[in-house]
């Protein structure tokens, strides 16, 4: 029987004792014709191969690049040299493909992110978007372990939807119409009725209402999956997919919502602290090296593994809006003018906002709630004052948003009243007043997205770089 390749995570935790090992897996380098340094995946880690070239030929020993796909047999004994503790000497070496070292982008030297970008059907072989991506799937388990750990029901909410109450403007149209010769009707407007649904239909850009409906026959219940927005700007904090979270509630009050926001989030970071100790070190050193380019007003106060401890530790600052903008208006940077959106009770905090309450005002997380109605959606439970909702926002530092939730209307006329005030048409939406019609309770949810958590656990600072292939305004490769 042939002996099959071992993981390089699974040989690092061998004891050497000269065993017979074989590996397979990519050449990262390969140093003076002896060293060759090789990544399988496994672990961020690479294994050391030494080659005495008078083993092998010399046509053989030629063809190993930077990239070129190996399997080796040797033995594995403990290493002397500096940076590993294991390594294996080959007696047999197999080139698997070639990598021609003129054609291969990926060199061993420092690519910027940017470059990578362009590279991303490459990029995953970087020890950078190893890390990230190894963090990104632990914690996408983390999710599901955590929701199930405590009673929720996973739900798949649809990706195509014909309600488009929310997000309006977002919405990126699922049609079948030919767009060359689109069927009108009599007077002149886009015959749906051809069309694959027989009405307009589009990409979800939230799972919530169905997940409110689900809440009501399984009390506690949890969407995660793909989430689009026709986000029209350039942020490094938007994308036009991205991985949505949205744990809905029966029973629920804004309270209850912000313990189990504020109670997630710390698991997820805690698991990530757990699982990924050699991804974050790395990250943690990339990091500090990028800062180290900004300007010293811009930088960070924290590294990454102490700012992901403290999130842990510290309780999350709640306040209102309102106290906010008193804050906002009151703090020395609105009477030097430093905000360029001006602050006034009513606005859309904008991320400058949020992150100087975050970052200088409370130096930790805080939850903001009770906003302006008329900047929040027509499903928030209003308040007794007339001029707010239950809405909560979680803001992180450096990222700003990573939620945004709410306790919702469950008296139907409340419901009722505010649809028709925000032209939203009852009659479309009778399922969803369903809920309120039969047995309708408290309850409430929110929507973490997957990828601002991820933004905030491996420090990566443009939202690019935490999803495999980003998809963004003018930006659909790979
Ligand atoms: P923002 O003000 O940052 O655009 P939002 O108010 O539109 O956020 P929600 O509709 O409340 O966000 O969505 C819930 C969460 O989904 C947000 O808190 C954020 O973490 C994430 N999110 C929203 N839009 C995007 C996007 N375009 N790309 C990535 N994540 C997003
Ligand atoms: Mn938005």
């Amino acid at each position: 029987m042939t002996m099959k390749p071992i993981l390089i995570k699974n040989i690092l935790q061998l004891t050497p004792q000269s065993q017979t090992v074989k590996v397979s897996g990519w050449v990262r380098t390969f140093r003076n014709n002896q060293f060759i340094s090789l990544n399988d995946g496994s672990t961020i880690k690479n294994l050391q191969i030494v080659v005495d070239f008078q083993n092998f030929p010399e046509e053989l020993l030629k063809k190993i690049h930077t990239g070129t796909s190996i399997t080796v047999t040797g033995k594995l004994v403990p290493s002397l040299g500096k940076g590993q503790t294991h390594e294996v000497v080959a007696e047999a070496l197999d080139i698997i493909g070639e990598c021609s070292p003129e054609e291969y982008p990926l060199q061993p030297k420092k690519h910027s992110l940017e470059f990578l970008r362009e590279i991303a059907h490459l990029r995953m072989r970087t020890t950078t978007f190893q890390s990230v991506f190894k963090v990104r799937s632990g914690l996408a388990f983390a999710i599901h372990q955590y929701f199930q750990q405590h009673g929720f029901v996973y739900i798949h909410s649809p990706i195509i939807t014909a309600s488009d109450a929310e997000g309006a403007g977002e919405l990126f149209q699922v049609t079948t119409l030919n767009l060359n010769n689109i069927p009108k009707t009599e007077t002149g407007e886009v015959d749906f009725s051809e069309d694959f649904f027989g009405k307009p239909a589009n990409l979800t850009v939230s799972g919530q209402l169905e997940a409110e409906l689900a809440a009501m026959a399984f009390s506690k219940v949890y969407t995660f999956g793909p989430t689009f927005r026709a986000e029209n700007s350039n942020t490094p904090r938007h994308l036009a997919e991205f991985w949505m979270i949205e744990p809905e509630m029966a029973f629920y009050e804004l309270p209850d919502n912000m313990d189990l926001a504020e109670d997630m989030l710390k698991y997820l970071i805690q698991y990530a602290f757990n699982n990924f100790p050699d991804e974050l070190e790395f990250l943690q050193q990339r990091q500090s090296e990028e800062e180290k380019q900004k300007p010293q007003n811009e930088r960070s106060s924290m590294p990454l593994l102490e700012k992901l401890n403290f999130c842990i530790k510290e309780s999350f600052e709640r306040l209102t809006y309102t106290q906010a903008i008193d804050i906002l208006e009151n703090s020395s940077y609105n009477k030097k003018k430093k905000f360029q959106f001006p602050v006034q009770w009513g606005m859309d905090l904008q991320t400058e906002h949020e992150r100087y309450l975050v970052e200088k005002e409370f130096n930790k997380p805080v939850i903001l709630t009770d906003y302006p109605k008329a900047i929040k959606a027509f499903y928030m439970r209003q308040n007794d004052d007339d001029k707010t909702v239950r809405a909560m926002d979680i803001l992180f530092p450096g990222i700003g948003e990573i939620i945004g939730g709410s306790q919702r209307e469950e008296r139907l006329d409340k419901l009722e009243q505010r649809m028709k005030e925000m032209r939203i048409s009852a009659k479309d939406m009778y399922w969803y007043l369903d809920t309120r019609r039969f047995g309708t309770v408290p309850h409430s949810g929110f929507g973490l997205g997957f990828e601002r958590l991820v933004q905030f656990v491996t420090g990566m600072s443009n939202i690019r770089d935490v999803i495999p292939f980003p998809r963004t305004p003018k930006n659909c490769e790979f």
